[in-house]
């Protein structure tokens, strides 16, 4: 807590999500004396669907079509970040509920087939083992997929993950690397002094010799006195949870056109998230439920797996995931040494502990595993930007 604070670190992480949790983990492994604040606010990494995502995402393509060509550039890191959870469950003796059992995008129309179809091909030319599977290839390999699908793209490197099961073996294993995790605890403002930090806190004072930026949404404020303008946003989202079941979906399931992602966990619980929208205007700044949005959900869940209709939903959540401009905000922020900047981007779950290896990489003076020259901070610095003066007053609230 706050009145435990220490006076010094060798490097302070800022946001306790799986980015800022494997980050620091990773630095206490190699070596850094590493602090941890977070503000305890919404985070995506506790509400998130637990989706392995590879194939790009037709929410993503419909809502900003602009994007395509960041997303495209950052596909290949996406069946690595697949391996990369893979590896760390290993590594960690852990178990996240993982299961790999490819991801199906699915279609009601021929208009939508063909739309996966080029997709499929643009991804196949971009490494993904990606195929179309016709309605009697569905029959087949996923005979709980209801009848008004037609087709569907396949994509073998998806699946699912247990995210509580997932959060709960890093953190565990960041505390056992030596990390000291400080929660409820939220960074107003940064500013430099000498070589390093001065990280302001409600409860006092961190000087940092380095400051990693693992805050997601909270980054863009904290970043805005070194010149940054981060392109990312606050967006809440819903999911919905049944009840347990036998198991009886196999996939990671989307649609062409329509927003929703559905697995089944290995728990029996089948989860219902892919997009829709939650309600940001709390005071506290935590999201709620929009009735439309369980409504909504849950009914487009039924007609493309009809079983789920049997099925009561136990639970419903909002969360609040941090979308960029279609690519991740990763590793030295240019112009001030010491700061570095880790914001996965769209599906930012998966790809978070890959991402944090690679910054952390950067944070050790390590030459990263990825060339991640393109999602350089560097691309959000605004043409007046200057290193903020030591004894300036940077409130970030
Ligand atoms: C409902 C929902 C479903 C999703 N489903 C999926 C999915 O199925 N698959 C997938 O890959 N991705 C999914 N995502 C996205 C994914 O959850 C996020 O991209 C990912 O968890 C981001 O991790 P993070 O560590 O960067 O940030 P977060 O997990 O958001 O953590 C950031 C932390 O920083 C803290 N913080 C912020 N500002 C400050 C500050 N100033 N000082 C101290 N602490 C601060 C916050 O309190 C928070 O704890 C989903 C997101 C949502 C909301």
């Amino acid at each position: 807590m706050a009145k435990h604070l220490p006076r010094k670190a060798e490097v302070v992480v800022v946001g306790g999500g799986v980015v800022g949790l494997s980050i620091a983990g990773f630095l206490a492994e190699g070596g850094r004396e590493v602090v941890l604040l977070d503000a305890g606010g919404p985070a995506g990494s506790t509400a998130n669907a637990g989706s392995l995502h590879v194939q790009m995402q037709s929410r993503f393509l419909r809502m900003y079509p602009e994007q395509v060509p960041a997303l495209e550039s950052g596909l290949h890191l996406y069946p690595k970040a697949v391996d990369f959870w893979h590896d760390l469950e290993r590594k960690l003796n852990a178990d996240f509920g993982m299961k790999m059992t490819g991801g199906l995008m699915v279609a009601e129309t021929e208009d939508q087939l063909d739309f996966l179809r080029r997709k499929a091909a643009r991804e196949r030319a971009l490494g993904l083992d990606s195929e179309i599977l016709e309605r009697s290839d569905l029959d087949r390999v996923a005979p709980y997929i209801g009848p008004a699908v037609i087709g569907a793209e396949l994509c073998a490197n998806e699946g699912k993950l247990n995210p509580l099961q997932a959060n709960a073996a890093i953190r565990g294993w960041a505390q056992s690397c030596g990390v000291a995790i400080h929660d409820g605890v939220h960074v107003a403002a940064l500013s430099p002094q000498g070589s390093g930090f001065i990280v302001e806190t409600g409860g006092g004072k961190v000087h940092a010799d380095q400051v990693v930026i693992a805050a997601a949404y909270g980054s863009r404020t904290l970043l805005e006195p070194f010149g940054y303008e981060l392109a990312i946003e606050a967006e809440p989202l819903h999911v919905n949870i049944t009840e347990r079941a036998a198991p009886f979906i196999g996939h990671l399931v989307q649609h062409a056109e329509r927003p929703i992602t559905l697995k089944q966990f290995a728990s029996g619980h089948v989860v219902i998230g892919g997009g829709w929208p939650a309600n940001l205007g709390s005071e506290r700044g935590f999201p709620t439920v929009e009735l439309a949005s369980i409504i909504g959900n849950a009914t487009l869940a039924q007609h493309i797996v009809p079983t789920v209709s049997n099925l009561h939903i136990i639970r419903t959540w909002a969360g609040v995931n941090t979308p960029t401009d279609g690519k991740g905000i990763l590793g030295p922020v240019e112009g001030v040494p010491g700061l570095f900047a880790a914001i996965p981007g769209d599906a930012g779950y998966t790809l978070g502990p890959l991402c944090a290896s690679l910054v952390a990489e950067c944070v050790l003076g390590k030459k990263p595993a990825e060339d991640i020259g393109p999602y350089s901070p560097a691309r959000f610095r605004t043409p007046a930007a200057a290193r903020p003066k030591a004894d300036a007053h940077l409130s970030a609230l």
